[in-house]
Order: structure tokens, then sequence, then C-alpha cells
């Protein structure tokens, strides 16, 4: 369960929404590409033959092997790049610097085919790309198979997937990449995928833009309309948004609902990957998310070596956080961190600061019995006992900023602080699995702080009384948090642990007509931090499974197994070919300056 906000966010800022709508999304160039503007800094093209290249300039201060560290992650690839941009030897933050896409890093390249190709989906089974012809020309296979695998041969087997007889492809034909073939990247997103395409029309009427939608077998207003298509899951929102969507469509009764019926919803309610593709804040949305997703996690750890951990159990002491049929969250995602601690002490070389103890220690994990949270204190100087939940949230996020400082103290990084926060949520009973919360940079302040009173007391608060971040702060935030929000997500569906149907992975909470970020992540200065709500407690299989011990050992297992990945697997296991071509991803390697 996340508390509620204080401190709403307006959905769009003004200037930003008019800087956007200013650029459109796509367009012709002088060299009659076509060209998407990914940010100021960065455009990707696709021209003649289908050849896609990435445009960016660097960053203040940024000198030429950083720049090309940083696209290609292959400093072998310098004197190609210099001789494609005419031999520019000093780079200059007015001129755009162009990598082709087979230098690309991996990264740079998911973020070229998704600009490109916004409309692509994923559904953890593989890839489904639709042919654009942006050039004029459909894409051949070849090209598809160079651009998701890597390898132009591998048209055969996308070929063979798909029945194909042709090279040859239409302009909105779907082309289906398998995921063992993809690139880790793409595998990666595919796993992570929400779920197939939802086929929408969009219409007009005297009460405004809608999007029609087909229910079909089996399918109910809640879930597969108001849930997936509009990102609302509490109770209250769902009910009340299900109402409306009723009455706009003319449907009575919601319980008998024929199948194939045309359900009208508000283009305003709807989230934004679901608006149609000239929507602002679609657009607005795809750019930030692709801007974040040039930050990636470039440390390597095997076994998370160096790695500091920040475990952070959700409510304790007077603060129950969800109770549902006299399931205490609390309770159990104490019991569940103690659980993430253990595996990591067993397993792994990771320290792990745990920010909130019980007085009781931990049990060994084998009985039923689960520590007391109810002892439970936030561990600042001196602890906090928990009397205000809200104080407590507080003191987590100046905890866990003052970790930060002391690993960087002693000459750590921030690329090996890890920061995770567990809960189990109580939304509409038809919601359940897993939701990972990251904190959307557009929801972020520039600075915060609290003084006074019990805050004054603590040493955390003293230390650093005010938290300012930068926009480059939130978006590398954004990005790396995505990635590690990723890789729980696919360990949890490695090991077929429930996941949100739809969408588990967020960027905010959306609640009573508010978005917001928890203020847990909010505020906190560990890039890579995500709030995980393990399950929903009113859904009740989810609460069943809470209070099963069996469970909780394998969410543990999944969200250690996550970790591991993040810094790069267990010796090598899943360094690829490119990373490996990188001698910066060799093990305990410093991280790569981010963009
Ligand atoms: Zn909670």
């Amino acid at each position: 369960m996340v508390r509620s906000s204080r401190f709403p966010v307006p959905r769009i800022p003004v200037a930003l929404l008019g800087l956007l709508l200013a650029v459109p999304p796509l367009r012709g160039d002088f060299r009659g590409d076509k060209t998407v503007f990914v940010s100021r800094e960065l455009h990707v093209s696709i021209g003649e033959g289908d050849e896609i290249t990435l445009s960016a300039r660097p960053l203040p201060g940024e000198g030429l092997d950083a720049f090309i560290k940083r696209f290609t992650e292959d400093p072998g690839t310098k004197k190609e790049i210099l001789s494609q941009n005419e031999g520019v030897k000093l780079l200059r933050n007015d001129v755009f610097v162009r990598v082709p896409y087979r230098l690309l890093s991996e990264n740079y390249r998911r973020i070229a085919i998704e600009a490109l190709f916004p409309q692509d989906t994923s559904d953890g089974k593989g890839w489904n790309h639709g042919v654009r012809a942006l050039t004029g020309k459909p894409e051949s296979l070849w090209r598809i198979a160079e651009w998701f695998t890597g390898d132009g041969a591998n048209y055969r087997e996308i070929r063979a997937a798909n029945g194909l007889q042709s090279l040859q492809t239409d302009r909105g034909q779907q082309v289906r990449i398998p995921l063992k073939l993809l690139l880790p990247t793409f595998r990666d997103a595919a796993e992570a995928a929400a779920g197939p395409l939802v086929p929408l029309e969009f219409g007009r009427d005297e009460k405004g833009r809608y999007a029609l939608y087909r229910l079909q077998r089996g399918e109910a207003l809640y879930s597969a309309v108001v849930v997936r298509l509009t990102g609302r899951v509490h109770a209250e929102d769902v009910n009340a948004k299900a109402a409306e969507i009723a009455e706009r469509s003319g449907i009575s009764d919601v319980r008998t609902i024929p199948v194939g019926y045309a359900v009208k919803i508000p283009v305003d309610d709807l989230s934004p990957e679901f608006r149609p593709p000239d929507d602002p804040e679609r657009i607005e949305e795809e750019k930030g998310r692709l801007e974040a997703t040039q930050f990636v996690n470039r440390v390597r750890a095997v076994n998370l070596a160096g790695v500091t951990f920040v475990l952070d159990a959700g409510h304790g002491g007077r603060d129950t956080g969800a109770l549902v049929e006299g399931v205490e969250e609390a309770r159990y995602v104490y019991d569940l961190a103690c659980r993430v601690e253990r595996l990591l002490k067993k397993h792994t070389r990771a320290s792990v600061v745990a920010t909130v103890r019980s007085r009781a220690p931990c049990g060994d994990g084998r009985s039923e019995m689960v520590s007391d949270y109810r002892t439970a204190r936030v561990m600042t100087t001196p602890p906090y006992d928990l009397d205000d939940p809200v104080a407590g949230v507080n003191f987590r996020w100046y905890l866990a900023n003052s970790v930060l400082r002391q690993v960087e103290d002693r000459g750590g990084s921030e690329d090996r602080t890890v920061f995770v926060s567990l809960h189990a949520d109580s939304l509409h009973p038809a919601v359940r699995g897993l939701m990972v919360y990251i904190p959307g940079e557009k929801y972020l302040k520039s600075s915060f702080g609290k003084s006074g009173g019990l805050y004054a007391t603590r040493r955390e608060v003293r230390e650093a009384p005010r938290v300012r971040f930068s926009h480059r702060d939130g978006i590398k935030a954004e990005g790396v948090s995505r990635q590690l929000a990723e890789k729980i997500v696919s360990a949890f569906r490695s090991a077929s642990l429930p996941l949100h149907a739809f969408q588990p992975i967020r960027r905010n909470v959306i609640r009573g007509g508010r978005q917001w970020v928890p203020a847990i992540l909010r505020y906190n200065r560990i890039p890579a931090r995500v709030l995980v709500e393990v399950c929903n407690l009113n859904n009740p299989d989810d609460r069943r499974l809470l209070v099963s011990r069996s469970y909780r050992e394998k969410v543990a297992q999944a969200i250690v197994s996550a970790l591991v990945e993040f810094y790069g697997g267990e010796g090598g296991r899943t360094v690829t070919a490119e990373k490996r071509r990188d001698p910066s991803s060799a093990p305990d390697s410093p991280s790569a300056e981010n963009p």
C-alpha cells in the first residue's frame, strides 16, 4: 500500500508540452530520411536501404572518447565514426554526430527501434514488429533480423516462425521475432512487457473524443477496460470510472454486457500508451521513456561484490499497512525482508542495510512464525519508533540518502547502491500480482526537506536537511530503476509468481484523480530505487499466497536473482557477445559515465 501524496503534481508541465508540440514526432529531413526527435540531444533517422542512424550532440564537457563509449560501448569504433562524420576531431555541442545502427550499444539500438517503431509490441514470448515502410519500401526480413537479433542470417528462423514464403514484407504486416532470437535488450523488454496489442478505434461525439473497445468473450468492464486501458487499480477509482464509462456507452448493467459490445472510453481517461499516435501526452510519455532508456546500469559485480543494498520493509510499529481479513501487510513484508536479507548474506557478497528492524532478530525462515513487526523501528540515529507513519517514511529516505553518502565517502559509487521497498497492496479485487513502482522523472521535485522538531533530533536529517535533484538525476533514476524493475518482473515470471496482467511497471501512482511518485522514491537519492507491491491483499488468491511461507521464500529468491542479474549475472552467465567486446564490462570494472 502506498500512502496518499500531499504533494500532487500536475499531469503535464505546460512548458514541456509546448516544446514537444513544436517538434513533430516524425518528418523528413534534408537527406530525405525519416527522422524522429527523441530529445534535443538525440535524433534517430532511417534512410535509403533502411539504414538506421542515431544522431546525437555531446553533453556539456563530454569528450570524443566518452561520447563514443556512451553510444557504442566500444572504443574500437572511433575511427569508423570519425570517417562517417567528415573527420570531426573535436565535439561541439551544436553539431550532431551520426552513429550507424550496427555500431550502437544494444541499449541505443533499442532506443532507435522504439523511436522509429512506437507501435511495435512485445508480450513475454517475443517481439511483434509492424512493418512501416518508413522509406517508402517495406523493410526486408533480413533487415528486421539484423535489427532485432544482431544477425541478418536469422531471417530464416524468423521466416519459419511466421510461416512466410518471401523475404519481402508488406506495409502493415506483423512480423514476430521469437524471444530466443532477440538481442538481450529486446528480450528484457519483451519479458517485462504487459501483453498483446489492444484493438481500439477512435472517434468523436458531442461529449468529445473517445476510443471504442469491443468486449471479448469472458472479459469484464472492470479488468479488460478500466484496469487495462485507464491504469486505475484502486477499487473506488475502478468502480467510479466503470460507472462513468458504462453510462457513456449506454450500458445499464455492467454484469450483462454482450460479447462484442462497443464500449466508449474518453481519450482523456486512457493511459498514454493507448491514446492515438498523435496525442501530445502519448508523445511526451514515449519521449520521456526513451530519454530515460539511455541510462542503464553498466556496472558488473559478480555475486554483488561491492554492492550496497538498502532494504526497506514497508510500515511496521503501530502502522499495519493494509489490513484485509486480518492479514496485515506489515507483518508479511517484514518477514519477506528478513528472507531477502538472509538469502543475500548466504549467497552473495552484497552488504545489506535494513531501514527498519524489529527488536527481535529475524527467525531462520523455516518455521511459520514471522518476526514481530510491532517492535520495528526505523534505524536512524537515534532509531525512530514509527509513532507517525508519515514521519516514518521521511526518516526512511533520509536514512537511505545517508547510506549513499557513506558509500560515496568510502570511495564507492551510487551505481553500486540499490534501494528496494517491500509492500503489499490493497486494490480492486480483480487485480492481482506484482506491481513495481519506479520514480517517474516528471513527478520529482527539484528540492525538498524537513526541519525542526522530530527531524532536528536525527543525525541523518542534520547531515543533509534538503535533498536536491537535477533533470539529469531524474532521468537517470527513471532509466536505471526501470531496468531494475524489468529484472524483477522477469524473475517473477520465470518463477511463475503472479504479475499484474497489464502494466506491472509503473512510473507513478494514479489515485483519486491525482498522480504522484511515492515519497519513499520521490526524495530518495539512490538512482536504482523501486517500490515493490508483491501482491494485492484484496484479491483472495493473492492474500492466500502472501500468508504462505513458500510463496514468500520464492518472492525473496526472485528479488535476489533480479539483483544479481541487474549487476550482470553470476560469473558471466548473461554476458553477451557485444558486452564481451567491451573491456569495461569485465567483473568489478568501474561504471562508464552515463549521459
Ligand atoms: Zn504498503
